[in-house]
């Protein structure tokens, strides 16, 4: 009989991620607001879009396995060198790297439980173990809790969303860095900044590589290319050499690398986004207010409304996605009274206020 090997014979079967598509099809619409995926409502930059359009005829060509033009520009940016880069098909290829490089079978990964799924879903994939710390009854990151489990696990690595997903919680550089210092030296700290951007820009991390940490970065939420799956770790140089080991050599795709460049050149286009969302969230603040629907803090595309239990927060995701409105909610307490919504465009945020207006007046909260 063909088996599969026993790490992955012994994962339950399911899937992280269910799909906008999928739902629709299940459901039998045709269409459903958008709002559950933290995408871009904005789209990318014109000028990405021209430069990708550009060179569609020569999609016929694999892309330089090196992303050379892009590293470079990239290096520029953040005041590294070019192998202090490296481009991946979305941070979530580079999440499997660094699980594969430096968790051996066995070993011990931290992260919170409930946060970004993907680092965990690798960990386990690679016959990792993951030790999860729960959030904070404020739904913030428990910082302190991470430190300890990862000196209690001797971990290899522990993963960090900052700001976090879903919560939307930003700690800024200062915390870091105590929060670096106060994990054993062999841990590597694995940033996923993929909403850096949207923070307050004078308490991000210095630009720049840090000793025994993974920075991860992406252009799909800022930069709205989240469907041509391009991102980039920047580390010192000998925590990615590992990784070119066995990285794919061609899965960052070629159309991709021309849009990231081009994007990067757009920094107008990324300004305007910035207020954009900025506006977007500062409006559901208010609609939360309005409802009786506390919002957190949030330093990033979307904003968690607090429905103040699970069965509510199901009850009315439920409520939305049956008038096409999609949206996710975080799925372990304490955030799991949440609903997760993405700052849409104008038109899209009155279409939600007013369908989630509706509901209110409708569910019994
Ligand atoms: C959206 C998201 C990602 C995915 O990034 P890709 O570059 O699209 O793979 C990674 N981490 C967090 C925290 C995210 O919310």
């Amino acid at each position: 009989m063909i088996r599969p090997n026993s790490t992955i014979e012994a994962i339950p079967a399911g899937e992280p991620f269910v799909g906008p598509e999928r739902i629709m099809r299940e459901r039998g619409v045709q269409a459903m607001l958008r709002l559950g995926a933290n995408e871009s409502a904005f789209g990318p930059s014109p000028k990405a879009i021209a430069a990708m359009a550009a060179e569609l005829p020569r999609l016929s060509w694999y892309g330089d396995p090196d992303s050379y033009s892009l590293r470079s520009a990239l290096a520029e940016r953040w005041n590294a060198a070019r192998d202090e880069m490296l481009v991946t098909s979305g941070i979530d290829e580079l999440l499997g790297l660094v699980v594969r490089c430096f968790l051996a079978p066995g070993e011990t990964a931290v992260a919170s439980a409930g946060t970004y799924p993907t680092f965990a879903y690798h960990a386990v994939g690679y016959g990792g173990r993951v030790e999860s710390v729960a959030y904070r009854e404020d739904g913030r990151i428990d910082l302190d809790g991470l430190a300890s489990t990862a000196r209690r696990c001797n971990a290899a690595i522990c993963y960090l969303a900052n700001p976090d997903n879903p919560s939307g919680s930003f700690a800024d550089a200062e915390a870091i860095a105590r929060f670096r210092a106060a994990l054993p030296e062999r841990t590597l700290l694995l940033l996923d900044e993929a909403y850096a951007e949207f923070a307050d820009p004078t308490a991000l991390l210095e630009p720049r590589p840090f000793p025994g940490v993974v920075r991860a970065r992406t252009f799909s939420k800022l930069y709205g290319l989240a469907g041509a799956r391009i991102g980039y770790g920047l580390a010192p140089q000998e925590l990615l050499a590992p990784m070119l080991k066995v990285r794919l050599q061609y899965g960052v795709n070629r159309n991709a690398q021309i849009g990231a460049l081009a994007a990067l050149t757009d920094d107008a286009f990324a300004r305007d986004v910035l207020e954009r969302t900025a506006r977007g969230r500062a409006e559901y603040v208010a609609l939360g207010a309005e409802l009786g629907l506390p919002t957190l803090e949030s330093s990033t595309n979307f904003v968690c409304f607090d429905c103040s239990s699970r069965e509510r927060a199901d009850a009315v995701v439920e409520a939305l996605l049956r008038r096409g409105v999609w949206t996710r909610k975080p799925g372990i307490a304490p955030l799991d009274r949440c609903i997760r919504v993405t700052v849409g465009d104008e038109g899209s945020r009155e279409h939600f206020a007013t369908e989630l207006s509706a509901i209110c007046a409708r569910v019994a909260m």
